[in-house]
């Protein structure tokens, strides 16, 4: 599906374009590096960004966008209407992570939060979506100021709750394209910060970039007894203990070579003490993919060896098989990734490169597939280039911190830049642009 983009016009997308509005355009950005360190200072678990969605919406009414607040949670958009022309939508996440801080910046977060089990945990901003925040305030000034260049109708969404990947549904499901008068996205765009890669850097690539995810829970049931006496009994432990063995066997015997497959057991819980054979044994379940058919092989093999893993050991009850999570992969639109790659290969140069997919999954794309529309995930490098080759001179690369560390630790600079421009640079490459006066 292609945006109907005027092209037959005098108006050239190209670099000089994009590159004299962004420049002309661009606020000052020692505002939105400040911002940056606060919001690293004090980062809010998932569905508890009070504070981070009241900077983002006061933001974006200082400027003028109309705002719509508390949205499946903390979630908002701030919409600026320009005219006649396509619906771009802009998307950050917002939510911190339940890890303590151990960077050693003057800026390192101190904060601890109530998690929703009602335990008190550290919380930092381990996956960057400070920077999203901060990225998309600067972009929201930028585009705002470069109004009298382009047409159509702007939306900066701010999102809660990625990290449980809930928080695009929720704010979907609370009448994010219904409840408001704005137009409905020709097309949504959205970035994620990763010191997997240099900052200054984009990257950028048609296709899947980020697997779908699923979670299981599943319970298996033996008969409890005296441990003394395994006779007497049907040890769930080593029926749960087989099926982890037996899963291994998916993706190396079954997936066929080459395709993506992951499949992670990360909880496994049963038992009360040393001389009790229990009742029941849990297991917990992530599993990774990056297309549908893959998808429901592993799924459909993960629920054959359960079931018969259970019968081979004579369980007394089916095991209980429940889906915990589910994200869909993230897809890059392959025609209008082609216009967003040219756009920043002719504005970043050198900076610009193709994306490796990653195994990591994000909720992201939820914001398009519920209208059916295309949508396009970037990354952006958040690593400081100083400290990235002296990485690749000795071969360290894998040892810098990556997202989820309590040593991530982005360069504000060029990271920030690079994120607003990349932004603006995106969305004027689907609006509509106005030709300069003769
Ligand atoms: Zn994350
Ligand atoms: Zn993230």
């Amino acid at each position: 599906m292609r945006i109907n983009i005027p092209t037959a016009s005098s108006i050239t997308r190209s670099n000089q374009t994009y590159r004299g509005i962004v420049d002309e355009y661009r606020p000052d950005l020692a505002y939105y590096e400040s911002t940056y360190r606060d919001l690293h200072s004090n980062p809010e678990l998932s569905r508890q960004e009070k504070r981070t969605s009241s900077i983002a919406a006061n933001h974006l009414k200082t400027i003028g966008y109309c705002v719509h607040e508390n949205i499946g949670g903390y979630g908002l958009i701030g919409v600026l209407k320009n005219g006649h022309g396509p619906t771009v939508l802009l998307r950050a996440d917002m939510d911190a992570l339940p890890v303590r801080e151990n960077t050693g910046l003057d800026y390192a977060s101190k904060k601890t939060m109530t998690d929703s089990n009602g335990t008190e945990v550290p919380v930092m901003h381990a996956c960057g979506h400070d920077v999203h925040v901060s990225c998309l305030m600067g972009a929201a000034r930028l585009l705002h100021a470069a109004r009298s260049k382009w047409r159509g109708t702007l939306i900066c969404l701010f999102q809660p709750a990625e990290e449980f990947v809930t928080g695009a549904r929720a704010m979907v499901n609370d009448g994010l394209y219904s409840r408001f008068d704005i137009p409905k996205p020709d097309i949504v765009l959205g970035q994620h910060v990763f010191c997997i890669e240099k900052a200054g850097a984009v990257a950028l690539s048609p296709g899947p970039v980020m697997a779908a995810a699923d979670g299981l829970k599943i319970r298996v049931f033996g008969k409890g007894g005296h441990g003394s006496m395994p006779s007497l009994c049907i040890d769930p432990i080593v029926i749960a203990s087989q099926i982890v063995v037996r899963l291994q066997t998916i993706v190396s015997r079954e997936l066929q070579p080459g395709k993506m497959g992951v499949i992670t057991c990360g909880k496994i819980q049963a038992g009360t003490a040393v001389n009790i054979i229990p009742d029941y044994a849990d297991l917990e379940l992530s599993i990774r993919s990056y297309d549908t058919r893959v998808q429901k092989q592993l799924l459909d093999a993960i629920e054959r060896i359960v079931r018969a893993e259970c019968n081979a050991s004579r369980s007394p009850q089916d095991p209980v098989i429940e889906n915990s999570a589910h994200t869909p992969v993230t897809v890059n639109d392959v025609d209008q990734t082609e216009s967003l790659k040219t756009s920043f290969s002719d504005f970043f140069e050198d900076n610009a490169s193709a994306m490796e997919p990653l195994p990591g999954s994000e909720d992201f794309s939820v914001l398009a597939r519920a209208i059916k529309v295309p949508s396009i995930f970037w990354m952006l490098g958040g690593c400081d280039p100083i400290k990235w080759d002296e990485a690749e001179r000795s071969g360290k690369i894998g040892e810098i911190p990556m997202n989820h560390s309590a040593e991530f630790a982005p360069a504000i600079e060029p990271t920030l830049r690079t994120g607003v421009d990349a932004l603006a640079v995106a969305a004027l490459t689907f609006l509509r642009l106005i030709a300069s006066p003769a």
